[in-house]
């Protein structure tokens, strides 16, 4: 999953008074000016966390096939919707094609010193003139699918830029991976969609977004939406367990305060290995000798692509996997606090998790000796 936006940028923009500007857009032209008025009342239904009823805005197919149709709303961070980050939103662009208006929205942010920061640029595509359908919005993925080749491999569709050469291998290996998963843990195969590239900046194309904040991080990310049986992902090629995992874990354990952590043991983050992560939180307790991790579970991260909840969690996994194997992780899955999963596995206070935990995280650095 994508690492979590900064909680004050969240309590910020929820603060802000929202505010639609049309002022560039001719509105002379009826077709424009009614898709600029369906997008901004679309756009009215977003507040807080809350969403719209998306059958009012989005094609039949659409939101039969999609619990989210709309694959802008979830593209900075998995929890906040976008279109709730910039309080200005000013639609700078909008052209009339045969069947459809396109309109381009530059949403922004600005601080009592008329500082601007830029949360999102995106693109909006209305059927005004389909006769069997109301008007509604035609999904980006959809217009820009010329840009990209299908390939199905398995229990995976995947979807990738015309540039990218398919690599069977590597697109092997996740499935092998992942029938592994499916045995140990008794899940039947999913059978899903998986969306990559090489880059945020060519994954935002696909869906419609010329920037969103975060985009120019150079490090592989991802986002999985487990209703809609979905992947996100960039710098992963065809091989990316982690948001795979998130498809089979997180229906039946998404409210486990084990999953993510436990996801993040298997399938590993950042493109890395959990052998790697955790030499990453070795260095970081050396770099930050201060680090109480008995707070691990609210600890502010000072390395953006260092999770310290998540990591932590999946040392534990480590710890009971290789005592017990998947029966000793299917456990771990039903505690429903960590203080007593801490009590009932281990017999620790709270108070004694820092040295357990440090000690926990040196003998399994793979970089010692
Ligand atoms: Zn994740």
């Amino acid at each position: 999953m994508k690492y979590k936006i900064s909680i004050f940028l969240i309590i910020l923009s929820q603060f802000a008074k929202a505010q639609v500007f049309s002022d560039y857009v001719d509105s002379s032209n009826l077709n424009i000016k009614k898709a600029v008025d369906f997008y901004k009342q679309y756009l009215s239904e977003f507040e807080g966390t809350s969403l719209p009823d998306y059958s009012k805005y989005w094609s039949k197919d659409d939101c039969k096939r999609f619990k989210t149709p709309d694959p802008i709303v979830y593209s900075i961070t998995s929890d906040y919707p976008t279109y709730n980050f910039g309080a200005q939103k000013t639609i700078f662009y909008a052209r009339e094609y045969t069947n459809y208006v396109h309109l381009k929205t530059l949403m922004t942010q600005t601080d009592s010193l008329n500082n601007i920061s830029v949360y999102a640029i995106t693109n909006h595509y209305i059927s005004i003139n389909d006769n069997s359908e109301k008007i509604h919005f035609i999904s980006p993925i959809k217009i820009n699918s010329h840009l990209y080749s299908t390939e199905k491999n398995g229990n995976i569709r995947y979807y990738f830029l015309k540039t990218h050469q398919f690599n069977k291998a590597k697109s092997d290996q996740l499935i092998t991976l992942l029938k592994k998963f499916e045995k140990d843990w008794g899940f039947e195969p999913i059978q899903f969609d998986y969306y990559f590239s090489n880059t945020q900046d060519e994954l935002g194309a696909m869906k419609g977004l010329d920037y969103y904040y975060g985009m120019e991080q150079t490090y592989p990310s991802g986002i999985a939406f487990p209703e809609d049986k979905i992947v996100y992902c960039n710098g992963y090629d065809e091989n990316n367990l982690h948001e795979v995992l998130h498809l089979y874990l997180n229906p039946t354990h998404e409210k486990s305060p084990v999953n993510h952590g436990l996801i993040y043991y298997l399938g590993g983050s950042i493109g890395q290995n959990f052998n790697y992560l955790i030499n990453k939180m070795n260095e970081y307790l050396s770099k930050y000798p201060d680090t109480d991790l008995s707070t691990f579970e609210t600890l502010e991260t000072k390395d953006i692509t260092l999770h310290i909840n998540h990591t932590v969690i999946g040392l534990i996994c480590k710890i009971i996997d290789e005592k017990e194997g998947v029966n000793g992780l299917k456990r771990l899955l039903t505690y429903n606090d960590i203080n007593t999963l801490f009590k009932k596995e281990f017999g620790l206070d709270k108070k004694e998790w820092d040295s357990f935990l440090k000690r926990k995280f040196k003998k399994y650095n793979t970089l010692k000796k």
